[in-house]
């Protein structure tokens, strides 16, 4: 009967879930009974019909919540507002968590700390957590590997092992900021720039946006969230419509349709005007200005004339370029440019009138920089 609960409940609620049921079970096999409802996950009335459906009062979801993100306690039996009967359900029936650091790894300057995630099935994802004076940003994984297959990065090197769902890429926030409460600080931006191509995980990423700013869990408010996307249009066009205030963040890389689809093969998909018309649409509907981001590698896309062409396709847009110095990874033939060439890009740009940033590289020393992440996690 409960069995028949659960699904009944994950096809109404929660679509992640069933993929979980599809595809981690399988992978487990029957005797490692892991389907069950990560909290972190749940929509409030989702919790509330949870509750109802077990025979309990609905207003328990709230204290639930209460007890996990005011309070983070994550054991059922510490949770002494619930009867005897509740909680050992919770504990029998919902997952409070379900990913491990199972390793971390501190940057020489420690701005830069890198958290290695075991999720149930035994796979694993990264997280980076990057801090400045004013500050503490987390980078999540959306993915375990990435279907992109970037030339240049360490996460698409394997393809997409699976999709994270919901629960399991809140937690990596929520984990992260319960380490940082313990300093009196928490976590304040969120970007969807680790493992993964955000949009081809597109339920799981948008319902962990509006948890991510969820008041009474982590609060962290939409614009201060950006999702970064390879250009995967469909995704970008249906983003525009969710009503979100997050800042989206396209991974261009190249200043034309020929050179993109030399280093990024989603370009094959979809080509960089559609791109750049989704994205348009995206600026328009949400008001949000654009970043696009730009990893500079070494004689392939950091010239003066890509410099002069890339201010060319922007021209008269709201955005901002971030260059990305590359981050070299092993069995990877790309080369990181001089400081000098880099200025020179840039300066070119800002004369052009487009305004520039040259992000400063964190974390580079343990693996945690831009397009470092891997499956399995680095030095440390
Ligand atoms: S750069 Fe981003 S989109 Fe490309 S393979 Fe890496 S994780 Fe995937």
């Amino acid at each position: 009967m409960f069995l028949y609960q659960n699904i009944f409940y994950l096809v109404r609620g929660n679509t992640q879930a069933i993929w979980l049921l599809k595809g981690v079970e399988g992978r487990l096999g029957k005797k490692n009974r892991m389907i069950m409802l990560s909290v972190h996950g749940m929509q409030l009335d989702e919790l509330k019909e949870w509750m109802s459906l077990q025979g309990h009062k609905p207003f328990h979801a709230q204290q639930l919540i209460e007890w996990i993100y005011a309070k983070g306690i994550l054991d059922p039996a510490l949770m002494t507002t619930f009867s005897l009967k509740l909680r050992e359900l919770i504990a029998k029936e919902l997952s409070l968590q379900t990913i491990r650091c199972v390793k971390t790894c501190l940057s020489d300057d420690g701005e830069t700390e890198k958290f290695l995630w075991e999720l149930a099935d035994g796979l694993h994802v990264e997280s980076v957590l990057i801090s400045s004076d004013t500050r503490r940003t987390v980078c999540v994984s959306s993915q375990v590997g990435c279907p992109a297959r970037c030339s240049f990065c360490a996460s698409g090197k394997q393809g997409l092992l699976r999709q994270l769902s919901t629960g399991e890429i809140i937690e990596q926030v929520y984990h992260i900021d319960r380490v940082l409460k313990e300093k009196g600080e928490r976590v304040c931006h969120v970007v969807f720039m680790g493992m993964g191509e955000p949009l081809e995980n597109y339920e799981a990423v948008v319902k962990a946006l509006r948890l991510l700013s969820d008041a009474d869990r982590l609060c962290i408010g939409q614009r201060r969230i950006t999702v970064s996307t390879v250009g995967v249009v469909p995704g970008i066009e249906r983003f525009a419509e969710e009503g979100l205030q997050v800042n989206l963040a396209l991974s261009l890389h190249a200043p034309s349709q020929h050179l993109r689809k030399k280093i990024i093969p989603y370009a094959r998909k979809y080509s960089l005007e559609e791109v750049l018309k989704a994205v348009d649409l995206f600026a328009k509907k949400t008001k949000r200005d654009i970043t696009y981001e730009y990893t500079m590698l070494a004689g392939i896309n950091d010239s003066p004339s890509h410099a002069e062409e890339l201010a060319e396709l922007l021209r008269g847009q709201k955005c901002t370029v971030n260059l990305i110095p590359y981050n070299p990874i092993d069995g990877v033939r790309f080369g990181r440019p001089e400081g000098g060439d880099i200025e020179a890009f840039r300066d070119i740009l800002s004369d052009l009138g487009v305004r520039t940033t040259w992000r400063y590289t964190k974390g580079k020393d343990i693996a945690a920089a831009c397009g470092q992440l891997a499956l399995v996690g680095g030095r440390g």
